[in-house]
């Protein structure tokens, strides 16, 4: 473990759902939290990445870690995969839920209705199952703390054209996340929401981008540095950094909040 990021140890004790681990944001924050003394439960559908973090985890801390190959829009494996983390860490605390999709890109006559429920099924119904089973076990332990990936794009970033699925999903999930910490405050269970600029993943990965872009993409020039404090996107470990946060006590009189992780970015488009 390297000495210099286990700067604190938040979270010895405490057990973490990540949806999306196996890379990008998901991954950061699963090595941040288990750096810091979390039990994280990896739920991601692509497995070699999942697993080989699992590996890398275990051997940083002794059983720490524990991968689960979920699509957590499939209800049937999102109850199973959340009742076998419990029985396997023994109870829950933090839940990070984090997978996404950018998904299909295109004019909106143009998008198919198959292309439309895809993005809103991982999107959406992959958080809103993330949260289903979770919350009962949050619950039982009188509290916890709940952090939902939304975006920039839907929030305050309305500029990218064609990407009126993935929005939709990320304006859903803000109103969501706000509905739920109302909802929840009585249980002491805290629940944000992030809305990241632009970060180094992978995730477009998941691009399926029309090839009818020309048609409605208005040419807007913005000024020089898309990102004006990072000078580039973002790391996933800065957004690690805030996911933390949230999940720990340092937060403890923080819900409902959308914070926006841009470098500024929106500031400008
Ligand atoms: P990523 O592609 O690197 O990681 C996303 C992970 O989610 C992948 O491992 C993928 O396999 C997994 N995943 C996708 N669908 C899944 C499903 N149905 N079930 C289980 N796992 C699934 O991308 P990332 O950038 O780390 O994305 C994480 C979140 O951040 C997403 O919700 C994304 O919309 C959001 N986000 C990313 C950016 C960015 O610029 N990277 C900006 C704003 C918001």
């Amino acid at each position: 473990m390297s000495p210099n990021i286990a700067k604190k140890q938040r979270f010895i004790g405490k057990t973490a759902i990540i949806t999306g681990a196996g890379s990008g944001i998901g991954r950061a924050t699963a090595i941040q939290m288990a750096r810091e003394g979390a039990n994280v439960a990896l739920f991601d559908l692509v497995n070699d990445r999942t697993f080989a973090l699992e590996q890398k985890l275990n051997k940083l801390r002794k059983d720490c870690a524990f991968a689960i190959d979920v699509d957590t829009s499939d209800e049937k494996r999102m109850e199973e995969a959340v009742r076998k983390t419990v029985e396997h860490f023994g109870g829950l605390d933090i839940v990070f839920a984090n997978a996404g999709i950018n998904g299909a890109v295109g004019p909106i006559e143009e998008l198919s209705l198959s292309d439309w429920q895809h993005t809103i099924n991982v999107n959406l119904t992959g958080m809103f199952l993330t949260l289903k089973y979770s919350i009962p076990h949050l619950k039982s332990k009188g509290k916890g703390s709940i952090i939902i990936t939304s975006s920039i794009n839907g929030n305050t970033r309305f500029a990218s054209f064609g990407w009126s699925p993935y929005s939709t999903t990320k304006a859903g999930q803000v109103a969501f996340a706000k509905m739920a910490a109302l909802e929840l405050a009585k249980f002491k269970i805290r629940v944000n929401v992030i809305c990241p600029g632009a970060i180094s993943t992978n995730i477009d990965e998941s691009t399926e981008m029309s090839e009818d872009m020309g048609a409605i993409v208005i040419p807007i020039e913005f000024p020089d540095g898309a990102q004006p404090l990072a000078e580039g996107p973002g790391k996933p470990e800065n957004v690690a950094e805030l996911v933390s946060f949230l999940a720990s006590d340092e937060s403890i009189h923080i819900t409902g909040a959308q914070i926006v992780i841009d470098g500024a970015e929106s500031l400008l488009s």
